[in-house]
């Protein structure tokens, strides 16, 4: 028995125990995914794991699922943040349904001096983290954070913390191979955390740079000779740290 269905669910899971449906979550497994009582659904909260979970009652404006068997232990992503400043709406939703599914551990969206965008609905972004999940089978969902200055975000920097700090003003120079190593050399180990930084679609200015450029963690990388969009940028540099440091 392997449920098509996933859910993620603010619950905990453990054998027997039952999951009270909110309105939402009934509409969508009865209303629109027509399921049986006695269907099978795997459910996930982010801490326990995967569940195999039986209908065991279904109504239109709730039920209850009961887990019956674990299908996958919590597998925690990488220690990898990613930290990007946000763009049009839709862009920034891709960037945090991609982080999701790529792996980052923690989305941290920032205003830096040229972010085109003041404001996030910080509650829509985490409902895409979770979605995300739910999809690629993911039994881990990372926190989107509430909109930060940059500013701030590196004046409490954690000091055993990398970043790879992507500067289209390095174009074709500096490869993330050679960051790698050198921000591995410095902690000898790929279990050390890691943070990736994306600009806004006006880049960075130059204190930002300057300021980024004396942090001891940070390690400046090119994704190429091309200037990307800010989403592919994300994209890019998560495969790139993905493939060499993270869990693929
Ligand atoms: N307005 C900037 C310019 O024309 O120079 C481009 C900013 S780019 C659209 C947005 C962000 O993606 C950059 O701040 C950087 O973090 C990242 N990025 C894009 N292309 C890059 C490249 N070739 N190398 C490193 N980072 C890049």
């Amino acid at each position: 028995m392997s449920a098509k269905i996933r859910l993620y669910v603010e619950h905990p899971l453990g054998a027997g125990q039952s999951i009270p449906l909110e309105k939402d979550q009934a509409h969508y497994l009865f209303g629109v995914m027509r399921q049986p009582l006695g269907g099978h659904v795997a459910l996930f909260n982010g801490t326990d794991g995967e569940w195999q979970a039986e209908i065991t009652e279904a109504g239109k404006r709730g039920g209850t699922l009961t887990c019956v068997a674990q299908s996958k232990p919590l597998q925690m992503p990488p220690d990898l943040w990613l930290i990007f400043a946000p763009i049009k709406k839709a862009r920034t939703d891709f960037i945090v349904e991609k982080a999701a599914e790529m792996g980052a551990a923690r989305i941290l969206p920032v205003g830096t001096e040229y972010t085109n965008s003041e404001r996030i609905r910080q509650d829509r972004l985490q409902a895409h983290a979770v979605e995300a999940a739910e999809q690629c089978g993911g039994t881990y969902v990372p926190e989107v954070c509430d909109l930060q200055k940059l500013s701030r975000l590196l004046d409490h920097w954690p000091v055993e913390r990398q970043l790879m700090f992507c500067d289209e003003g390095e174009v074709g120079q500096r490869r993330f191979l050679d960051a790698a190593q050198e921000g591995g050399a410095k902690q000898g180990a790929t279990a050390t955390p890691w943070a990736i930084l994306i600009g806004p679609e006006g880049g960075f200015s130059d204190k930002e740079r300057k300021r980024l450029h004396a942090m001891q963690q940070a390690h400046v990388v090119s994704l190429g000779p091309r200037i990307l969009r800010a989403d592919t940028a994300a994209v890019a540099a998560l495969t790139l740290w993905q493939q060499r440091l993270g869990d693929w």
